[in-house]
């Protein structure tokens, strides 16, 4: 309950129920987003369109991603974990922005690490966060391009941003096993969803369709 009053889980019942009518059908994603109540990680005039399945502004030009694009990335993160009949272990998310993705991550993971290069966006995500109390949810503030060496090595890697190559840090501390899913360039300008499975025999690379994110940017700011 509570959001003014306004009771919005049947609002995110039907959310979850166009997700899994997408096509999601991770049983753990779903319960992660039925779990995770998106209203409070938006301006409260625009907590009534929090379970539409659309991106929001969060200030500072940046965005909270669409729900059914957060829920394909979490099914691709997941799969290898799921495929084991494994939960996913130790997690690094680059670019925390309102800290929504985070939560629903901390409902998933073991370990969440999530970076966030804009002071302002760190501090909301805390102040977001607070309330629900997640002990292993760490926010760092920093460039996720160089990554978070010390929580190394991670099963999975998930950026919110989109840059015209892949960080090799990314891949440095991914660990064997692990997957990274993130959106990059194509040729052309335009954004593709990818995914790089760490195996024995090396990095394996795939390109899916076609997503649109903000842009992943150097330094701290
Ligand atoms: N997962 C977020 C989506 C935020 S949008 C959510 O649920 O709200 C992507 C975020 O990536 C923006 O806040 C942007 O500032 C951040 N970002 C871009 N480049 C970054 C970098 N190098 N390191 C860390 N964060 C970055």
């Amino acid at each position: 309950m509570g959001h003014g009053g306004v009771d919005f889980s049947r609002a995110r019942e039907r959310l979850v129920d166009l997700l899994a009518g997408q096509g999601i059908s991770d049983p753990v994603v779903l319960s992660a987003m039925r779990r995770v109540e998106r209203h409070r990680f938006v301006d409260s005039a625009l907590a009534t369109q929090a379970y539409e399945d659309t991106s929001l502004p969060i200030g500072l030009a940046q965005t909270i991603s669409k729900p059914g694009v957060v829920a394909r990335m979490l099914e691709l993160l997941r799969a290898p974990s799921a495929t084991l009949g494994q939960p996913l272990g130790r997690v690094l998310e680059i670019g925390t922005g309102c800290g929504y993705q985070a939560a629903v991550l901390s409902a998933m993971a073991t370990e969440v690490y999530s970076m966030e290069r804009l002071r302002g966006l760190h501090d909301k995500a805390r102040d977001n966060l607070r309330p629900f109390r997640l002990a292993n949810l760490h926010l760092l503030l920093g460039d996720g391009m160089v990554g978070y060496p010390k929580g190394a090595p991670y099963a999975a890697i998930i950026a919110a941003a989109g840059g015209e190559a892949l960080p090799a840090t990314w891949l440095d501390q991914l660990a064997m096993g692990g997957r990274l899913v993130a959106p990059v360039h194509q040729p052309g300008g335009r954004q593709a969803l990818t995914v790089v499975d760490k195996t024995p025999s090396g990095l394996v690379q795939r390109f899916l369709e076609p997503v649109l994110f903000v842009p992943l940017k150097s330094g701290v700011a």
